[in-house]
């Protein structure tokens, strides 16, 4: 967490040093989109990119494990949250931490890294266990999207959330029902002991899928 937050940090200050030369070029302070963002913003923005990317990534290394088509399936959908996210980067003129998209399993976030490689290794145990890390993913997803959405005033950066969240939801749906298909119960992985966040998974899980993810303008 504190690595997380030391990275943010200079990349932060990064772009900090490199606005004047922008507001030169472009010849004002209004050109430049990452002067009206908050530290906060920028963080989030810059996590969520890479988030995402943790989700395709073991998404796509667990689904020839097993041969489940649900992984390739929704590895697409995350590869459009990455989309999602690296859009806010350009329109805020952000630093991307996603240098070369096609290299699977690297992260700037040393967090991520690390997550990643816990992740891959537990769902190569069984199918079973790689449908798990995949509900446990889209758990910490929705955990980490909401703080995001609010850590932020602007409709369009909360929009763009918003259809990742929508998106996690349907992909935790997808999970769970492989996983109840077996006959098992899905249970909160990531907070099994607190009661309002239990109670949060069991909504998402007994509510449908929904058809409109990010195509709502707010
Ligand atoms: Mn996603
Ligand atoms: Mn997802």
């Amino acid at each position: 967490m504190l690595k997380r937050v030391l990275k943010i940090v200079l990349v932060t200050v990064a772009i900090l040093v490199m606005m004047p030369l922008h507001a030169g070029k472009g010849g004002g302070w209004s050109t430049v989109g990452t002067a009206r963002l908050t530290d906060i913003e920028i963080e989030y923005i810059t996590f969520m990119r890479e988030e995402e990317k943790l989700a395709r990534d073991v998404y796509i290394t667990l689904g020839p494990a097993w041969g489940q088509t649900i992984f390739g399936n929704i590895a697409t959908s995350e590869q459009q949250h990455m989309d999602a996210m690296k859009t806010l980067i350009e329109k805020y003129g952000l630093i991307d931490p996603v240098v070369d998209e096609n290299d699977v399993g690297s992260f700037v976030n040393d967090e991520l890294d690390e997550l990643y490689s816990v992740l891959v290794k537990r769902g190569e145990q069984s199918p079973y266990q790689a449908l798990m890390v995949g509900a446990l993913i889209e758990e910490v997803d929705m955990e980490d999207i909401q703080l995001a959405i609010d850590a932020t005033n602007r409709k369009d950066i909360k929009a763009v959330y918003e259809g990742l969240l929508c998106g996690s939801r349907n992909h935790l749906r997808a999970f769970v029902a492989q996983i109840e298909s077996d006959g098992l119960v899905y249970e909160s992985q990531l907070y099994p002991d607190d009661a309002e966040w239990t109670a949060f998974i069991e909504s998402v899980i007994n509510s449908p899928m929904e058809r409109t993810c990010g195509a709502r303008r707010r």
